[in-house]
């Protein structure tokens, strides 16, 4: 509570995405990892679908990149995930921080911001952990054999 008596919001309620310090923005991911999962385009709908198969570099339990700071020697076709980028890209699964406050949506009760702990987005079953495969196990030609749509689970907002 402030000293005028209204409530203080929480920075992702009150700032654009391009008005957020450094720590800001990157306390916006929940941890989920999603968006190193593999993606398939439809070539002819542009439809964009989620499977299993994660970057050779996420760590199917923990979720994080396991090797960020100099990932792109190794994948360099990994984004840099930037408040244009954010607009720009279609396929953000609908949970992801950055995409609910593109849209200005409030976060879910399981974001670490919310929650203040880092491990509630894998309770409520919204990250990837554990149900990932690598693609350094899968030929690409099969990757059609792993599409998901959890990816597309909305959680309850609390
Ligand atoms: S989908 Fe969004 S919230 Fe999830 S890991 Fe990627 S950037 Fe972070
Ligand atoms: S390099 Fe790291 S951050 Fe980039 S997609 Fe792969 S696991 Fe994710």
């Amino acid at each position: 509570m402030s000293e005028d008596g209204m409530s203080e919001q929480p920075f992702w309620k009150t700032k654009r995405l391009d008005e957020m310090n450094q720590r800001e923005w990157e306390s916006l991911c929940d941890g989920c990892g999603l968006c190193c999962l593999n993606k398939l385009e439809d070539w002819d709908s542009g439809d964009v679908v989620f499977t299993s198969v994660a970057c050779r570099l996420l760590d199917g339990e923990s979720c994080q990149c396991k090797d960020y700071p100099n990932r792109q020697a190794t994948v360099p076709e990994c984004i840099q995930l930037t408040p244009q980028e954010v607009n720009d890209i279609p396929w953000l699964p609908p949970t992801c921080g950055y995409r609910l406050v593109r849209d200005g949506e409030d976060l879910y009760w399981w974001h670490p911001l919310v929650s203040g702990d880092p491990e509630t987005v894998h309770q409520a079953g919204i990250s990837a952990r554990g149900r990932t495969v690598s693609e350094d196990d899968v030929h690409v030609d099969d990757f059609e054999d792993y599409v998901v749509d959890w990816p597309l689970t909305v959680g309850q907002k609390g």
